[in-house]
């Protein structure tokens, strides 16, 4: 599982980081809305609602209920058919008002009751208001003045009763505020929390991808600054995220093959196209090495150093081709008779040395003196001829009382008394000077 999510790309995880930082932003949105819509909108859109449709027609009502009073009493003052008009007019108002009423409040059974009670005090009153503005009443009379007071006292009751359904739905009013008020604070809570964890995923998402890509482009720039400073062997490790790992492969693909490269340029470097043996640069370095064996280790060690004889003249009297001919050959044929943990090397025109490590000089002279016998034996063929030719070799020493280039000149010395004295011959190079000699 672990490992799966190792191999996911960095897209898969910067899509996942922004569903963790803006999945809460999208969640309190929702639930914000329903929040909003249920607990702050209803409630305003039912106040609103109550206020046109119950608390406003209430009002009016009352001040119709009031108004009421004057026509009665002063169609009783002075018996004006008019005063019974204005009456029947406020009366046909007040029961519309009282059905629209009792229709607004239908689903508040409590006020409704309050309402019906209102109306009935208002009945009464109406019947008592009937009475009084059906004929004018003799001003003696003392039912007047009671049928007058218990008119009036029916219009105060239906105005209290009205006032009590009043303070009803202000109160369903109240309720509804303090809920959209709560409803409000609430969605305000969530979106803050959201927004909080949102934040907090952001900054963790930002965090985390940052350090993995950090730590990662850290180990890639390092690597190339290894790289850069020589060392080959070195190899990037980036794991995570799967992009970088992938240039941290095609960067460790490009130092291998840059290796191979330098390895085969280097190996290129140190050959010599003619023949196939190692060159004057790789003799440099491996006698520099063989000589530092002697010094550390005192390991013995000589120098061979070989030249054809009168070589000009095989180029003079069969052609270059053939002379090349020559000098391939004898790299052949000095390899063949050298001992394996000897070194080869073709290190001028027609010259070679051979390196022999663990060796005295009687030993080196024994070796030199087979590869001259083996030179002597050999014939190339040229045409339909063939040719041979002879080697001189001058062998020197390491010694404690020489230093590298030293024994170099004194295999170089020795080669030349070879050739002086006559040439096709091995001369032993001796630390004071003297030098022994065989010759064929
Ligand atoms: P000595 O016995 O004194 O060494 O005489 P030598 O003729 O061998 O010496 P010298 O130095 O006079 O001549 C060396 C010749 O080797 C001259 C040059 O043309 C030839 N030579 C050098 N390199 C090559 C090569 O790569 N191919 C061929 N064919 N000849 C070469
Ligand atoms: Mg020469
Ligand atoms: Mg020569």
């Amino acid at each position: 599982m672990k490992e799966t999510l190792k191999g996911k790309s960095l897209r898969f995880w910067i899509t996942v980081g922004m569903i963790l930082a803006l999945a809460p932003l999208a969640i309190s949105a929702s639930v914000g809305y329903v929040l909003l819509d249920r607990g702050v909108i209803a409630p305003v859109h039912d106040v609103a609602f109550r206020q046109r449709h119950q608390i406003v027609p209430a009002q009016r009502l009352e001040l119709l209920i009031w108004n009421t009073l004057t026509p009665v009493d002063e169609y009783v003052e002075d018996g004006n058919p008019l005063h019974r008009q204005a009456y029947q007019s406020f009366r046909a108002q007040i029961e519309a008002g009282f059905a629209g009423l009792l229709d607004a409040v239908e689903e508040d059974p409590t006020t409704q009751t309050v309402v019906r009670r209102a109306r009935e005090s208002w009945t009464s009153a109406d019947a008592l208001a009937t009475r009084l503005i059906s004929s004018p009443i003799d001003p003696a009379d003392p039912r007047r003045i009671e049928a007058m007071e218990r008119f009036h006292g029916e219009i105060v009751a239906t105005s209290d009763k009205l006032q009590a359904a009043f303070g009803q739905l202000s109160g369903a009013i109240q309720k509804d505020h303090d809920v959209a008020v709560l409803a409000y604070e609430r969605s305000l809570w969530i979106a803050g929390i959201a927004g909080g964890i949102s934040l907090l995923a952001i900054i963790c998402g930002v965090f985390i991808i940052g350090r993995i890509i950090g730590a990662s482009v850290d180990r890639l720039v390092a690597g190339a600054a290894i790289f850069a400073r020589g060392n080959r062997d070195h190899r990037i490790d980036v794991q995570v995220p799967p992009e970088l790992r992938r240039v941290a492969d095609e960067f460790n693909h490009m130092i291998g093959r840059i290796r191979e490269s330098e390895e085969a340029l280097a190996a290129l470097a140190h050959l010599d196209s003619l023949t196939g043996l190692n060159n004057r640069r790789a003799f440099d370095q491996a006698f520099r090495e063989a000589w530092a064996r002697f010094e550390r280790y005192g390991e013995p060690c000589c120098l061979l150093a070989i030249d054809i004889d009168r070589f000009k003249r095989v180029n003079d009297t069969y052609g270059h081709a053939a002379g090349d001919e020559v000098l391939r050959t004898l790299g052949n044929v000095i390899s063949h008779h050298k001992r394996p943990s000897d070194q080869v090397f073709r290190i001028g025109g027609e010259e070679f040395a051979v390196i022999l490590p663990k060796t005295d000089r009687s030993a080196a002279r024994a070796i030199a003196e087979r590869l001259r016998r083996a030179a002597e034996a050999m014939q190339v063929a040229v045409d339909d001829k063939s040719l041979g030719v002879t080697i001189s070799i001058g062998v020197s020493e390491a010694s404690d009382d020489l230093d590298q280039n030293r024994v170099v000149e004194n295999a170089d010395a020795a080669l030349y008394e070879a050739k002086s004295n006559g040439r096709n011959r091995v001369v032993v190079s001796r630390p004071a000077g003297l030098s022994d000699q065989s010759a064929a």
